[in-house]
């Protein structure tokens, strides 16, 4: 009897060699509407979840598929008010809670709802709001930054949460990117943010989360970002040649290289494995510093694919299931490779470039 093939390797849909945008597209309706249960423990979260969902259908051009004014009004319902109008209590910082349950009464006092609110909560609830064009002058805005700056502390870092918690660059890029989309810098002393970010570059020029400790992907990119935003940073430094007396960017931008390792993506640290999100951590930062002209593009596509899920979505590893963040970091990625049919990343603040007026 003759042979039969019963597989065709050119079928396999996970050998793609493309970029599935339709299949994204499903992955994110699907999740949009209802979150498989492994994301039950994450409810804490459900706001940064949401940003993946909202931005990343953004990205893949298809916002049309949401209902935006539900979506405002479940955000604007997730904001951490004063008692009485107008005062600050207690160092308290009125920005966004994660979710509805970080909202509950505890069961002893009825009195009041705990103020649970975020700087990645406020980060994200403010990104959701300017990705579906929610006008936002109508924000209480010089209540929620005078009471983020409470949130600051000697130093210059941030706190993530009035009652306390752990302090490291991704506050401070939180809080740098609330001042950006707010278009109003009052809430952080930006000097100081600046003088912590300088602390955490590494001797390799690499940053650590703080001051100290070793050069990560994560923490680079929230230097980077946040020192662009803040100003003390110029766009695409390297294309104009424009000096840099802040940091040590050669420094920088031969780290940022040499993360990119062996099968095309890059790594967060030295000697770890490739992973999807650090194609957006470390070359987000090669993007803001106009380097990414250095990067193996082919390479790193190739690579990608291999972390595309036949599902929709993408994975951390190659071959493994999607999850949210990493899906997210996938598209941002692609998007900064310049796919066809994706919107532009404005790579500072982790969403689209939104048009004069939107
Ligand atoms: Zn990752």
């Amino acid at each position: 009897m003759e042979e039969q093939v019963l597989w065709d390797s050119s079928c396999d849909p996970e050998s793609s060699s493309v970029f599935e945008r339709d299949r994204h597209i499903f992955y994110l309706e699907m999740m949009y509407q209802l979150l498989p249960s492994p994301y039950q423990a994450q409810e804490i979260n459900r706001l940064t979840l949401a940003y993946f969902i909202i931005s990343g259908l953004d990205i893949l051009r298809a916002l049309d598929r949401i209902d935006k004014n539900a979506v405002i009004n479940w955000v604007l319902s997730l904001q951490a008010h004063p008692q009485s109008e107008g005062t600050l209590e207690k160092g308290q910082f009125y920005g966004f809670h994660g979710s509805r349950s970080s909202q509950f009464h505890s069961n002893d006092t009825r009195s009041a709802i705990p103020n649970g609110s975020h700087l990645a909560s406020t980060y994200c609830a403010l990104s959701i709001l300017k990705t579906v064009g929610y006008d936002l002058s109508l924000i209480d805005s010089d209540l929620l930054l005078k009471s983020m700056k409470n949130l600051q502390r000697p130093d210059g870092c941030f706190m993530p949460i009035h009652t306390g918690g752990e302090t490291d660059l991704r506050f401070v890029f939180c809080a740098a990117a609330i001042c950006s989309i707010l278009k109003n810098w009052s809430g952080m002393d930006r000097e100081k943010a600046k003088e912590y970010i300088i602390k955490c570059q590494s001797y390799d020029g690499g940053f650590g989360l703080i001051p100290g400790s070793e050069s990560h992907g994560g923490a680079t990119y929230c230097a980077v970002a946040s020192l662009q935003l803040m100003g003390f940073l110029e766009e695409d430094l390297l294309s104009k040649n424009a000096p840099c007396h802040v940091i040590n960017v050669p420094l920088l931008l031969d780290w940022s290289l040499q993360k990119q390792a062996q099968d095309g993506g890059f790594q967060g640290r030295a000697n770890k494995p490739a992973d999807t999100c650090y194609a957006f951590w470390v070359g987000g930062v090669l993007k803001i510093l106009g380097a990414d002209k250095f990067i193996n593009e082919k390479a790193l596509r190739e690579f990608l694919l291999t972390c595309q899920s036949e599902y929709g979505g993408f994975s951390k590893f190659p071959r493994l299931l999607p999850d949210l963040y990493h899906s997210y970091y996938g598209f941002c990625a692609f998007s900064l490779l310049e796919e066809p049919g994706l919107n532009s990343l404005c790579v500072q603040l982790g969403i689209t470039h939104k048009k004069l007026g939107d």
